[in-house]
């Protein structure tokens, strides 16, 4: 199996880190500070199973200026052109108004979509739990995977997942 996965989502909910956890090594530049990619990053897993193309993005916004429009132009084009879209989100209830936007991306998108609930390690069980019954109701998602990208809980789980889809 092969195919092209993107990997979107708000600045700093943990793409970059999520991206090196998969591969395992350091390939996107990941930063506390938002909009540190600025273009697309490409990086392959190669396992027994087949190969995974990750596309990592800028992240999706609210753009506030020229750069930020471009960025995320950048991002919204890769949905069309990817087998599987990975969004990554904070493991709590409150969905802003950059998840909404992002949804309403989503909802005309002819992929599956994977929702991983990243930094779980950050937080309660039970926020988490929360926070998946919160994302449920906001769009059909083909899975949704609690993670942590910076410890690598449950990473494994979504190379499964991504495999199952491809
Ligand atoms: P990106 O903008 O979405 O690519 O986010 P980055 O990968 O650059 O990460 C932004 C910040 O969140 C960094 O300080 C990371 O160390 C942190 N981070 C990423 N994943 C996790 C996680 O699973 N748990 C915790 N606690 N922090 C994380
Ligand atoms: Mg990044």
């Amino acid at each position: 199996k092969s195919g092209f996965v993107t990997l979107i989502g708000r600045p700093n909910v943990g793409k970059s880190t999520l991206m090196n956890r998969l591969i395992g090594q350091k390939i996107a530049i990941t930063s506390k500070k938002p909009q540190t990619t600025r273009n697309r990053i490409q990086t392959v897993y190669t396992s027994e199973k087949g190969q995974i193309v990750f596309v990592d993005t800028p992240g999706i916004h609210k753009a506030k200026n020229k750069l930020g429009e471009y960025m995320v132009r950048v991002a919204e084009r890769t949905f069309d052109e990817v087998d599987v879209i990975l969004w990554l989100v904070e493991p709590t209830t409150f969905i802003g108004a950059g998840e909404q936007h992002i949804a309403r991306q989503l909802a005309g998108a002819r992929v599956p979509v994977i929702l991983v609930i990243n930094k779980t390690d950050a937080v309660k069980k039970e926020e988490i739990l929360k926070a998946i019954e919160a994302y449920r109701k906001l769009l059909d998602f083909a899975e949704i995977v609690p993670a942590s990208a910076l410890k690598g809980d449950n990473t494994d789980t979504i190379i499964d997942v991504i495999y199952q889809y491809l």
